[in-house]
């Protein structure tokens, strides 16, 4: 059997798939996305961060979208948490890092942001093929060089590439063929059990948008508005009570919302969804982990099928599109041969464990309920390493997804995008040109060498436009890349 070549294939179109496709499409990526569903489907995960909307978001174009579709607007998270009775609440405004006008998320039903970053996806130029599933890896021994894969008519195909990136999430059968293992949390082994209301009550504004997270004995709840009626409501509690909740969801659901005032107290007018895609409840387990390579040459592993840890800090899809951005840039340099595979792809794995340790760590600070808010804050400075920031903002930023003060995922990055529409532009120019010589030139022009000069040729006039603002970010690690200025490559770092 014949197989279709790629540059790039990426398994799995969730948030982590869809970004990284469109993000490695806009830099001239020949990209196959193969998804087992068709969209929307329902997925978990419906808190998002500022840095998704803000950074990650803006930078695939898809925020007018986001903007438009009327999502709850999420400006922080109130919590009835610790040794204090009452709830306490925070700002995303409160960073200077996240300052308004991006201080903020959304609360989105996931079947439809999800559908929102695939069909920009499409729109970009993946092929995107829905109803397929991708059943194994092809590897020579020396690299993973595509993948096989059935079709929704249950036909076999090929398909071949420089890179496979396996984005298909928790459920994921391809992380091991990366070489590694996943290895689930000693700490971190909860249970969710969580379903649909309506005509729940909401927090007073401005903050009616705000997450609702509630511990009590059992564990706790979150309480997510999703429109002004519907509510998504989960309890996160102790994996000793499988067997209670696995018998019988619904009594072991409203037995919990009895034990938890507060949660029952909000609930006390609303009605259970028992119809539909949001009529059933779901019970999920097993999610915190993550795997011990995230990368082998040919093949990445971002989002969930890398690593995934406890959601009460909704960092799950920004894990998933903070990766996709760093891996993209990996792939992105290297097609453009200007950094090395392994210098590249060695980043991308730096700092996506850097950014799930910091989640990781400061939520074992969290879970010890005996403390009050403020040394929940004075723990996020010190896993932060934050040296300009307050305890409060530390905390802050990192609950933001901005921890890592890349700029790509600020505001900050906004002047950028605009700068990068001009050098698209300009690209856009020189592709037509190509287009309309003879073959020769026409392949001079998409050569590495040509590709690498006009990628460096957009840094530069970045850095003019950009006056003295233009300063390269510093390494996260020492000797390390850091991100070019359109965010879309990386490149050594000048500082010694
Ligand atoms: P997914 O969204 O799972 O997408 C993977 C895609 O791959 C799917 O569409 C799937 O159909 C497809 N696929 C799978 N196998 C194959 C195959 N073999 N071939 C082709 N396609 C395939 N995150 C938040 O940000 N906020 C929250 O509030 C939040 N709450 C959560 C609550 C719970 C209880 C849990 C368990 C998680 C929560 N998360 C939350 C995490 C969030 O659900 C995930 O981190 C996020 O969905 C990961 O995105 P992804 O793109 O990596 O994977």
């Amino acid at each position: 059997m014949d197989a279709e070549e790629f540059d790039v294939i990426v398994v799995g179109g969730g948030p982590a798939g869809s970004t990284l496709s469109a993000l490695v499409t806009m830099r001239g990526a020949r990209v196959l996305l193969l998804e087992k569903e068709v969209f929307p489907r329902y997925q978990i995960g419906e808190s998002l961060l500022p840095s998704t909307v803000h950074g990650v978001c803006r930078m695939i174009g898809v925020s007018d979208e986001l903007a438009k579709a009327g999502f709850p607007v999420k400006r922080g998270g109130t919590f009835r948490w610790g040794a204090r009775p009452e709830p306490w609440t925070f700002s995303f405004a409160v960073s200077p890092r996240v300052a308004s006008p991006t201080s903020f998320a959304y609360q989105v039903e996931r079947a439809k942001f999800d559908k929102i970053l695939l069909d920009n996806a499409i729109r970009l130029g993946v092929d995107v093929r829905q109803g397929c599933t991708v059943q194994d890896v092809l590897d020579d021994g020396e690299r993973v060089h595509g993948v096989k894969y059935v079709d929704s008519d249950g036909r076999e195909h090929l398909a071949s590439a420089r890179f496979v990136v396996d984005a298909s999430g928790n459920t994921s059968r391809l992380h091991t063929k990366a070489g590694g293992r996943r290895e689930y949390s000693e700490y971190f082994r909860s249970l969710a059990l969580f379903g649909y209301f309506e005509n729940g009550k909401r927090l007073p504004e401005p903050v009616s948008g705000n997450i609702l997270s509630v511990a009590f004995d059992s564990g706790w709840f979150w309480y997510i508005p999703l429109s002004r009626t519907l509510t998504s409501v989960g309890a996160v509690v102790h994996r000793n009570m499988a067997e209670k909740v696995q018998g019988d969801p619904e009594q072991a659901l409203m037995a919990l919302i009895k034990e938890c005032p507060l949660i029952s107290e909000y609930l006390e007018n609303a009605t259970r969804v028992t119809e539909g895609k949001y009529g059933q409840l779901r019970v999920r387990k097993d999610y915190s982990y993550h795997n011990t390579r995230f990368w082998k040459p040919g093949m990445i592993l971002i989002g969930d099928a890398a690593c995934f840890v406890d959601p009460v800090f909704s960092s799950g899809v920004h894990l998933a599109t903070y990766s996709a951005l760093l891996a993209a840039r990996s792939i992105n340099s290297i097609m453009a041969g200007t950094v090395s595979e392994q210098a590249a792809l060695s980043e991308f794995e730096a700092r996506y464990r850097r950014e799930y340790g910091v989640f990781y760590e400061f939520l074992m600070s969290f879970y010890q309920m005996n403390r009050d808010e403020d040394s929940y804050f004075w723990a996020a400075k010190q896993v932060t390493n934050s040296e300009h920031a307050t305890e409060f903002e530390a905390f802050v930023e990192l609950v933001a997804g901005v921890s890592s003060g890349e700029s790509a995922l600020t505001e900050a990055g906004a002047l950028v995008e605009q700068l990068r529409a001009r050098s698209a532009e300009l690209e856009g120019a020189i592709d037509k040109i190509a287009d309309g010589t003879p073959s020769g030139s026409s392949s001079m022009l998409r050569s590495t060498i040509v590709k690498q000069a006009m990628q460096e040729g957009s840094q530069v006039q970045m850095r003019a436009l950009l006056g003295k603002d233009a300063a390269q970010e510093a390494p996260l690690f020492p000797g390390g890349l850091v991100p070019s200025l359109d965010g879309l490559h990386w490149e050594p770092s000048a500082q010694p």
